[in-house]
């Protein structure tokens, strides 16, 4: 579900916050005690499982999402022990540093547990923003699948969601998918052919938008891009120039190559002033390899090579980019 604007940031301006992907702060339902979903699908559950039953049963809560506002110029996220390590990581990297948020403890919020990290968006007016999440896989999930193949309500909600005729009789019929849903979501979008698909966009004021579940082909790709940069040569070369110098960075640092970066997106930023950036962000699913080991984030995936595919993203993104 989107949200744009979870919270009002404050630090030497004041603006609302855009979150484009990941959990927002949302009311979720909790039935007999047992079952957990959000509102967003209770017509789902009026048709299926609650049908003719008595809401009494129910309650509302409020989940307060993963982000909160943190110290001066930075968020919180809620605390993942890989991300912080990840972004400690970075940040002791003296080239990659500067393409991802600055790390700024772990720290305690209400009980909760938040890494703390440079709001990207402070030197921003009013911005347009583009989430991207590099790589070909999941195969994080897909081997615990393979284990204990989980059964999935909230996966079964989102297939349908974007595309209500894609769950077999069996799957309809148990109200729940397997994580064949990630392979799915890999294949009906770019993630498998380019090796990055777009998560979600928002120009300006306007609102957000999530619709490019689907966007797969090249031509859908550019034409999604097209409309993010408002046909503005300036921003384009800018980010052009920035993905190059990050790709310089990724290919020249030993912290990346022993990485396996799954799930994690690059964050495109501009406004009306012509400033425009990019960071990679989001280090919840990036694990370190054995000692050893290394990924030369190109190789096509095989059962146990731990590929991920980042740079072959990267290089696809750079150019259709250029083509445009
Ligand atoms: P998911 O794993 O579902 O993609 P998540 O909960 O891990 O989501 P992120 O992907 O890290 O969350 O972030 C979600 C959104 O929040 C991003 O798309 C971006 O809009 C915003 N965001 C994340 N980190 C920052 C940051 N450091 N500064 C500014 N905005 C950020
Ligand atoms: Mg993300
Ligand atoms: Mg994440």
């Amino acid at each position: 579900m989107v949200i744009w604007s979870p919270f009002m940031q404050s630090f030497k301006k004041k603006y609302p916050w855009v979150q484009l992907a990941g959990h927002a702060g949302k009311i979720l339902i909790v039935y007999k005690s047992y079952f957990v979903c959000d509102l967003s699908i209770l017509t789902v559950l009026a048709s299926n499982v609650i049908a003719g039953e008595s809401i009494k049963h129910s309650f509302f809560f409020q989940h307060p999402g993963n982000f909160q506002p943190g110290e001066e110029g930075c968020i919180l996220k809620r605390y993942v022990e890989r991300e912080a390590n990840c972004l400690k990581g970075l940040a002791a990297d003296m080239t990659l540093r500067n393409f991802a948020p600055r790390f700024h403890g772990i720290v305690d919020n209400n009980g909760e547990k938040y890494t703390q990290m440079e709001d990207l968006l402070l030197p921003f007016d009013s911005p347009s923003l583009m989430d991207c999440k590099m790589g070909i896989r999941y195969v994080a999930v897909l081997t615990k699948a393979k284990v204990k193949p989980q059964l999935r309500h909230d996966m079964y909600v989102k297939m349908t969601e974007i595309s209500p005729d894609e769950p077999t009789k069996e799957e309809r019929a148990q109200n729940a998918v397997t994580p064949r849903y990630m392979q799915w979501r890999e294949q009906v979008s770019s993630t498998s052919n380019l090796g990055f698909r777009i998560e979600g966009i928002k120009k300006g004021d306007k609102d957000p938008s999530k619709d490019y579940k689907l966007t797969k082909t090249k031509e859908q790709v550019v034409s999604a891009f097209k409309y993010f940069i408002n046909n503005n040569v300036d921003v384009l070369e800018k980010y052009i120039e920035r993905l190059i110098d990050m790709r310089v960075a990724l290919e020249g640092s030993t912290f990346f190559h022993q990485h396996e970066v799954i799930g994690s997106s690059l964050l495109f930023v501009h406004d009306s002033t012509g400033l425009a950036k990019v960071w990679m962000i989001d280090f919840g699913k990036t694990s370190r390899l054995p000692d050893g080991q290394t990924l030369d984030h190109r190789s096509e995936w095989k059962e146990g090579n731990r590929e991920d595919g980042y740079l072959f993203g990267m290089d696809n993104m750079i150019n259709i980019m250029h083509e445009i």
